[in-house]
């Protein structure tokens, strides 16, 4: 068994194991058949429209119309389709990437999968805090429990052991077993997977309960609700259109027509589509920068929080320590440090093969100074693990019927268990208090002789032996990235366990905003919610706190009004990380059970990482926001042209056909050209966004109104004053046709950026997308007002070159007038960038 153990599957076992049983993945997202898939893109409003649009032409006896219809529902449909399998290509590979790590032992090494690619016969090793990925037995444990409660019920953890007792046997629930889906609470345990995905226990539940669905951020809630709104106005409208047609004509079938081209120009089906697009390929992007996402709605939500609350060590300190000083009576520098006694002390005091960078730190110094095996002489009896409760360890040796024990921690945690008077206790804490201030850790160190075995250390009566003050600075950048944050309006808080002069003196060399001041643990504890609520908004760091005092600093942010992105990496962190805003759970420290309460996983454990993804958070809602005003804006001169001329009993400049091409530019354009936009310069000089401020600002509206009229105007006017003048239709619509495409384009060049002017695009790299798209919507127009054939198809004629000329400058201008405002905007320093944060009423 033991020999299994070392070695672990083969890859070749591994392939095979897998063709047998396949995946260990328990899901209910059945994945929808193509055909499924094609149906739906069917239900769609915009293809009923074509779809109706066509028969009313059979109907009419057109069948040319109806047959050019038929192909626009081919190519519209195709793009919808290749839109949405690339969402959801991106929406697996994100699946994929935040599914459970496992650690296991494949050919003889310690490797970590996903746990999806388990099969039976793996060895797995578990520690706490891990989701148990599949049904296993036993094979070693030490000090294991599970929490079983999402299958049995049973709240208490169940210590799990390899002994196979008859009783235990006749329950249904096995001590020597593990179940899919429970989760280890605390202790380390050898298994091996016997059944997977939904072989296992929980697979068989989780057949039955479906599971829930993802749900839509506040962002695409929003959206639904506009899209509804237009709809409902959309109707209102068409209905009112077709009957007034009606009493012009009164030719039904042609009223119906006039009423399904207003109906398509104003579907705002792009907006859903810009929405899944961006929000999804933002997470895919931010994913490369080692930020996860894994709820969607965390992308948005990152650029309007005002809050980073950040764990001090490992994520702003390297978590790289380093002895720098020792008290032993006397402060001496490590470099002057001698002392046998307290050297051997340091390494019994110690774990014995640690994980953690303090622990390494000063077994390294103790070995440096301790030649002699002395040690080994001991049998560890029982060894009180370090918690961030108690802050405090102790490992208990055996000899010669008596115990040695050996104890570290917190000051806080220790003196009172020390044999000393008052006088010497002050000393002992001024000289705390002085390492501190130098930013050094400080750990207390004692031991005692015992003739009694005790679990409780506070059983103990103490010798204090000495100080260790060890060094732990932050990372690089670090400092750079909090005054990006002040700039951006956006305050960092320290929570640490550590004492509050080494988080005070951190504090200051970072540059926290309020670093004079400490909040204790203690302290949080005396006081009411309404009084933290108070509290923490002038103070930085919170010192000595212990986990559970996390979910109440979370809440008191919150509730005075604060948008909370909050770290944590254990199991006690968990709760926190739901409740706020943001939970991120540290990618290589975390448990599985922190990173599956989070929102998003550090991958890098970096704060200046924490700080690019609340950029990059804000650049894609910023860049949300442009799409929306674009699609906006692009849709009043497309609407009011089909809503006027049948109104006023004009000509008609847009047919059902230019509206469907007008709309397979459009598509692409806001989906491609816009998701992509770089931030503005100043992205991080504003403040956070108001989450509750709403996507389309006062201001904005007000954009949107202008821009779009003047497209309007610009194809309208020019359209009606050469059918006045007499001249033929077709070619007063290539006309009008030529401005609408030139003006769009131009507005799509305007419109990508609030600070920067048209100009900048020619001296930045080109973003080939956008050239590409707006070539090919020039190239387009061209084709569709010189090329005979489709002259017929689109009711066009060519233009002469003058003609030509005259349509593209009016298109020009029709759009470029607005980069005046901007300069205006840009010259008065105010910000008139109509993004909003000042017209919050
Ligand atoms: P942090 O939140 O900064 O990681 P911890 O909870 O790890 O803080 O540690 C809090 C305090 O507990 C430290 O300031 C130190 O006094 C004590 N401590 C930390 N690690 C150990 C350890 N391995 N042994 C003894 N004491 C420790
Ligand atoms: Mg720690």
């Amino acid at each position: 068994m033991k020999d299994d153990c070392m070695r672990g599957l083969s890859s070749k076992e591994v392939l095979e194991l897998r063709n047998k049983y396949g995946l260990n993945e328990v899901t209910n997202n059945e994945k929808a058949s193509p055909i499924k898939k094609f149906i739906g893109v069917f239900k769609e409003p915009m293809f009923l429209l074509l779809l109706g649009t066509a028969t009313i032409y059979l109907i009419l006896g057109d069948i040319k119309e109806a047959l050019i219809m038929l192909i626009f529902v081919g190519f519209v449909a195709s793009i919808t389709f290749i839109q949405e399998w690339k969402t959801e290509k991106t929406l697996n590979a994100l699946k994929e990437l935040t599914a459970p790590d496992v650690k296991v032992i494949r050919d003889g090494k310690k490797v970590i999968i996903k746990s999806f690619e388990l099969v039976p016969g793996d060895i797995v090793i578990l520690s706490e805090g891990d989701r148990i990925p599949a049904d296993c037995s036993i094979l070693e444990v030490s000090n294991f429990s599970v929490d079983e409660s999402i299958l049995t019920g049973e709240a208490e953890p169940v210590f799990k052991n390899i002994s196979k007792d008859v009783q235990d046997n006749e329950e249904y629930w096995k001590k020597d077993k593990l179940y899919a889906g429970t989760l280890s609470v605390v202790g380390t345990c050898t298994a091996k997977v016997e059944l997977t995905g939904y072989n296992t226990e929980y697979g068989k539940i989780a057949k039955i309960i479906s599971e829930t669905k993802e749900e839509l951020t506040p962002l695409q809630n929003k959206i639904q609700t506009l899209v509804k709104n237009l709809a409902i106005v959309g109707l209102i409208l068409c209905i009112t259109l077709i009957i007034a047609t009606y009493f012009y004509n009164h030719d039904i079938i042609k009223s119906i027509l006039a009423g399904i081209t207003l109906a398509m120009a104003i579907i705002p089906e792009e907006f859903p589509v810009v929405l899944t697009v961006f929000l999804s390929l933002g997470a895919f992007r931010l994913a490369r920068k080692n930020a996860l996402m894994r709820k969607i709605s965390a992308v948005e939500t990152l650029g309007s929080a005002t809050i980073l609350a950040v764990d001090k060590t490992g994520t702003i300190t390297k978590n790289d320590m380093e002895v720098k000083s020792v008290f032993d009576g006397k402060y001496v520098d490590i470099n002057d440090f001698k002392d046998e006694y307290l050297s051997r002390l340091m390494l019994f005091a110690c774990e014995k093969d640690p994980y953690d960078p303090m622990e390494k730190a000063i077994i390294k110094i103790a070995n440096e100074r301790i030649k002699d095996t002395f040690i080994k002489n001991f049998d560890l009896e029982l060894n009180i693990p370090f918690n961030s409760e108690t802050k405090r360890m102790a490992n208990i040796y055996s000899r010669d019927d008596r115990f040695y024990v050996a104890v570290k921690g917190s000051h806080e945690a220790l003196l009172h268990l020390c044999k000393m008077n008052e006088l010497e206790k002050q000393r002992i804490l001024k000289e705390v208090d002085f390492m501190a201030s130098k930013g050094l850790r400080v750990i207390t160190i004692c031991d005692c002789d015992s003739k009694e075995l005790y679990q409780d250390i506070e059983k103990y009566e103490l010798n204090f032996r000495g100080l260790i003050g060890l060094q732990d600075p932050p990372k690089e950048g670090v400092k750079e990235a909090i005054k990006l944050c002040k700039q951006a309006g956006i305050r960092v808080v320290m929570i640490t366990g550590d004492y509050n002069k080494t988080a005070m003196a951190i504090g200051n060399e970072i540059g926290l905003q309020f670093k004079d001041r400490a909040i204790t643990g203690n302290e949080i504890d005396n006081m009411s919610d309404e009084e933290l609520c108070k509290e923490v908004t002038n103070c930085d760091i919170f010192s000595r706190v212990i986990p559970g005092h996390k979910m109440r600093i979370v809440k008191a942010l919150k509730a005075s009004g604060e948008i909370v992105a909050m770290t944590g990496d254990g199991v006690n962190d968990a709760p926190a990380l739901k409740v706020a805003d943001i939970g991120i759970a540290m990618g290589k420290r975390g448990t599985e059970v922190a990173k599956e309460a989070a929102h998003m996983v550090l991958m890098d454990d970096n704060f200046t990482t924490i700080v690019s993804s609340v950029k990059d958070g804000r650049r894609i809602f910023d860049n949300i926001r442009k799409a929306m005003v674009y699609i906006m804006v692009i849709h009043i001169p497309i609407i009011c042209l089909s809503l006027f001329s049948p109104l006023f009993n004009l000509p008609q400049i847009l047919l059902p056909v230019h509206i469907v091409l007008l709309e397979l530019i459009i598509d692409p354009t806001c989906s491609i050209i816009f998701e992509g936009e770089e931030a503005e310069p100043n992205i991080m000089d504003k403040p956070p966004r108001d989450p509750k401020e709403p996507l389309l600002t006062k201001m904005l509206t007000f954009k949107v109104i202008l821009q779009g009229i003047s497209m309007f105007a610009a194809a309208f006017i020019p359209f009606h004053y050469m059918v006045d003048l007499g001249v033929d239709v077709d070619y007063a619509r290539s006309f009008a046709l030529v401005v609408l495409i030139v003006s769009n384009v131009i507005l799509v060049l305007v419109n990508r950026s609030n600070t920067q002017c048209i100009f900048n695009i020619f001296k930045e790299k080109q973003s080939k997308a956008r050239l590409l798209i707006n070539s090919l919507a020039l190239i387009m127009i061209f084709l569709i007002v010189y090329i005979p054939f489709l002259n017929e198809i689109f009711r066009t004629s060519g233009l002469e070159i003058e003609m030509l000329l005259l349509a593209i400058v009016i298109g020009v201008i029709s759009s470029i007038w607005w980069e005046v405002i901007k300069i205006i905007g840009n010259n008065k320093k105010t910000d008139i960038r109509f993004n909003a944060s000042e017209f919050k009423q």
